[in-house]
C-alpha cells in the first residue's frame, strides 16, 4: 500500500492527489494535522484498500478522528511501511560507514606495502653505502616515510573512532524504531500487533514449561457516550487513565495492550484464573471509584466503568482461541449488566 501511494506522491497527480486530501479533511471536520494529512493520502491514494475501507467505516459512523482514533489508524495501516523506510535509510547510512572505513583500510594497508617497500630500499642501500651523505640521505627518506604512515594510521584510527559512534547511535536509533513500533502512542501499552506476536510466544512458553496461563480483555462500559458527552480529546484522556491503572497491575512478565479502541487485553503467564479474575477486580474497582475531572476545565466527569472477561488456556489450546473465549466472557460480563468480571471457567460449568 504504502509502496504504492508514494509512487503516486511522485508523480504528476501528486498535487491534486494533496489538494482532494485537504479539501475532503475539512468537509469531514478534520483537522489537517501532519497524521491525518498522511492518512488521507494513503486512503484517497488506495481508497479500496484495508486502510481506505476502515476510514470510510468510521466516516459514515460519523467517528470524531481524535488524536487517539488517527493513531490508531496509523498504528494498525501504516508502520510497516515507517519502519521499512527507517530501516532502509538506517542501512544506507550503515553501508557508507563501511565503505569509508574499508576505503581507509586499503589505502593504509596500501601504504604499510609502500612503506615496507621503503625499508627494503633503505637497508640495501646502507649495505653499500660508504659515504655519510649517503647515509643521511637514507636516514631522511626514512624519517619521511615513517611520518607519512604515522600521519595515516592516525586518521585511519579517527575514522574507525567516529564510524564506531555513528553505528552505536545508529542501533540505538533502530531499537527506538522497533520499540515505537510495538508502542500503541496514545496510552503507552503494547498495541495490538505487538500483542498478538506476545500471545504466540506466551502460548509456546505456557507449552514448553507446562504451566497455566490467563489471558484477559477489558472494555469500557457505555464509552461511546461518554464521548458523546464530553468530546473525544477528554475521552483520550479517559483511555490514557484506564490505560496508566492496566499498565500498573501489569508489570512483566505480565503484557498488556490496547486491543483496540477502547478495549485492552492481558497476558498473566503461569497465572491460574481464580488469581486473576481477583486482579481484574481490583482493577475494576479502582477505576470505577475514581471520580473523574476534566484537565482543562476541571469540570466533573462522573466515573467511568470497565468490564472484563477471563479465559484460562487449555494446554496445546491456540492463542486466537483462548482470546474468542475471553471475548465470551467480557460480552457475559455486558449482558450481565457491566461493571462485573466474568471467570470463563465458570462460564463454561453452568452451559
Ligand atoms: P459497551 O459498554 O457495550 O462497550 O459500549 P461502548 O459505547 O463502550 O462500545 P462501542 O463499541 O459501541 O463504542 C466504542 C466507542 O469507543 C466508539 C468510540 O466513540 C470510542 N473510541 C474508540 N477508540 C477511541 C479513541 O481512540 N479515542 C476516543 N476518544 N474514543 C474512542
Ligand atoms: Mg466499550
Ligand atoms: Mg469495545
Amino acid at each position: 500500500m504504502t509502496g504504492q501511494v508514494q509512487t503516486t506522491l511522485r508523480s504528476p497527480e501528486a498535487f491534486s492527489l494533496a489538494r482532494r486530501a485537504v479539501e475532503e479533511m475539512e468537509a469531514a471536520h478534520v483537522w489537517p494535522t501532519p497524521l491525518n494529512f498522511e492518512l488521507w493520502v494513503h486512503y484517497l491514494g488506495e481508497p479500496e484498500g484495508p486502510l481506505g475501507q476502515e476510514m470510510r467505516r468510521l466516516l459514515a459512523d460519523g467517528t470524531v478522528f481524535s488524536e487517539g482514533t488517527s493513531e490508531m489508524l496509523a498504528a494498525e495501516y501504516l508502520p510497516r511501511g515507517r519502519l521499512s523506510e527507517e530501516i532502509r535509510d538506517a542501512g544506507a547510512v550503515l553501508n557508507r560507514e563501511l565503505s569509508t572505513v574499508s576505503e581507509a583500510i586499503a589505502k593504509a594497508q596500501q601504504s604499510q606495502a609502500a612503506y615496507g617497500q621503503t625499508l627494503a630500499g633503505a637497508s640495501a642501500h646502507l649495505e653499500t653505502a660508504s659515504e655519510p651523505t649517503a647515509l643521511l640521505g637514507v636516514v631522511s627518506k626514512l624519517t619521511k616515510a615513517t611520518t607519512q604512515v604515522q600521519a595515516e594510521n592516525a586518521t585511519l584510527e579517527r575514522r574507525l573512532e567516529s564510524s564506531t559512534k555513528e553505528v552505536a547511535r545508529l542501533r540505538e536509533h533502530l531499537e527506538q524504531v522497533r520499540r515505537d513500533a510495538m508502542t500503541d502512542a496514545l496510552t503507552n501499552l503494547a498495541n495490538r500487533k505487538a500483542f498478538d506476536e506476545e500471545l504466540l510466544r506466551a502460548c509456546d512458553e505456557a507449552d514448553k514449561k507446562r504451566q497455566p496461563m490467563t489471558l484477559a480483555v477489558l472494555d469500557i462500559d457505555h464509552f461511546k457516550r461518554f464521548n458523546d458527552t464530553w468530546g473525544h480529546q477528554t475521552g483520550d484522556q479517559v483511555l490514557r487513565y484506564v490505560a496508566s491503572v492496566i499498565g500498573r497491575v501489569s508489570k512483566a512478565p505480565r503484557v498488556a495492550a490496547r486491543y483496540g479502541g477502547e478495549e485492552f487485553a492481558v497476558i498473566f503467564p503461569g497465572e491460574s484464573a481464580a488469581v486473576v479474575e481477583a486482579a481484574l477486580n481490583s482493577i475494576r474497582v479502582e477505576i470505577g471509584a475514581r471520580a473523574l475531572r476534566r484537565r482543562s476545565t476541571n469540570d466533573e466527569l462522573g466515573a467511568v466503568t470497565i468490564s472484563a472477561g477471563l479465559a484460562q488456556r487449555q494446554p496445546g489450546e491456540s492463542g486466537a482461541d483462548l482470546l474468542g473465549r475471553a471475548d465470551e466472557a467480557l460480552y457475559a460480563s455486558k449482558r450481565a449488566g457491566r461493571n462485573k468480571v466474568t471467570n470463563g471457567e465458570r462460564l463454561a460449568e453452568a452451559a
